[in-house]
């Protein structure tokens, strides 16, 4: 199965499904090569500040442009990475991509914004994550405020006083941590006292019924509240009508990021929304379209 949306959208592509135990195999092999030999690239998905629709920063998605299978989808082989002992390095190649480009535009005296990543929480439990982090941030001059890291909820449980930690390691050298996907996991209200999180992203499946259940909007105004109270931003993911963003607006949403506003794009095209004083939100055909 694959999708494609036309030309410029850069979103054909190709499940799982479609992959039988050959590939797979093949995959395997070709990740250790794509982080290599430069088949990975990041795209950029802006986050909108919800008052005055500026860019305040962009989550950076990976992509694998697969020699022959085209462009493959994170969710298709991150778990392969992680299984495989591969999400170090390609973790590691996401942030130093990440940095450089940051890098790039402070150079050329461009618009900038800081970048966020995701990082699997399995890598918060190598004791030298760190160390990776910050060799990173010296060998491209980049300060910890350009970088925010976001971390999912579920894969906290494992063990949270190293994670606890981590945070607060992140926080010394100055970089940013988001509570990712926040909604799938378990005991999330627990988590937003314990762990000292900058950013809650709302999961876009909260998001999606909140025009149409009453009690997802119910738990969005309590969370957003909530998160306030606690000093912290929230960023709604997967916001795509706008009726979804006038709710998010009159909740005192801090921040959209959803197709409303932009897909994940690749640079060249992000630059150019880098270069707009702000974004308007523009009605995409068929939501349901977009399911995944
Ligand atoms: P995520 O971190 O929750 O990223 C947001 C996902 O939601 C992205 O999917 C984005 O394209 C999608 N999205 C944003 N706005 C909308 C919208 O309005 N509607 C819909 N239907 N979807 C929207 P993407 O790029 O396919 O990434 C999927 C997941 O793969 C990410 O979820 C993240 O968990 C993982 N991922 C992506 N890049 C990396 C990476 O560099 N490292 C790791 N460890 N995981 C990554
Ligand atoms: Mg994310
Ligand atoms: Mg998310
Ligand atoms: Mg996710």
């Amino acid at each position: 199965r694959s999708k494609e949306k036309g030309r410029n959208t850069y979103t054909i592509y190709h499940s799982v499904m479609d992959i039988n135990g050959y590939k797979r195999f093949s995959l395997e092999k070709g990740l250790r090569k794509a982080i290599d030999e430069n088949e990975l690239e990041l795209h950029y998905q802006p986050r909108v500040d919800a008052k005055s629709g500026a860019v305040l920063g962009a989550e950076s998605l990976i992509r694998w442009n697969h020699p022959e299978w085209g462009l493959l989808s994170p969710v298709d082989f991150i778990p392969l990475a992680e299984e495989r002992g591969l999400i170090l390095p390609l973790t590691k190649w996401v942030i130093r991509r990440a940095c450089h480009q940051i890098q790039a535009w402070q150079e050329r005296g461009m618009p900038c914004v800081p970048l966020s990543v995701n990082v699997s929480a399995k890598l918060f439990l190598l004791k030298d994550f760190l160390v990776h982090v910050n060799q990173i941030l010296k060998e491209t001059r980049i300060k910890g405020e350009w970088v925010e890291i976001e971390i999912t909820e579920t894969s906290i449980l494992d063990n949270q006083k190293l994670v606890e930690s981590t945070i607060a390691e992140l926080k010394e050298i100055g970089i940013k941590v988001s509570l990712d996907d926040f909604g799938t996991g378990y005991s999330s209200l627990a988590y937003l006292t314990q762990f000292k999180v900058d950013t809650i992203k709302i999961d876009r499946h909260f998001i999606r019924n909140v025009t149409t259940h009453t009690s997802s909007a119910t738990v969005i105004k309590s969370v957003i509240h909530l998160a306030h109270g606690l000093g912290m931003r929230v960023v709604a993911e997967g916001v795509e009508t706008v009726e979804q963003l006038t709710f998010l607006k009159q909740q005192r949403c801090d921040e959209i990021q959803g197709y409303i506003f932009s897909k994940p794009v690749p640079v060249t095209a992000f630059n150019q929304l880098l270069s707009k004083e702000r974004l308007t939100p523009h009605r995409i055909h068929d939501p349901s379209e977009f399911e995944n």
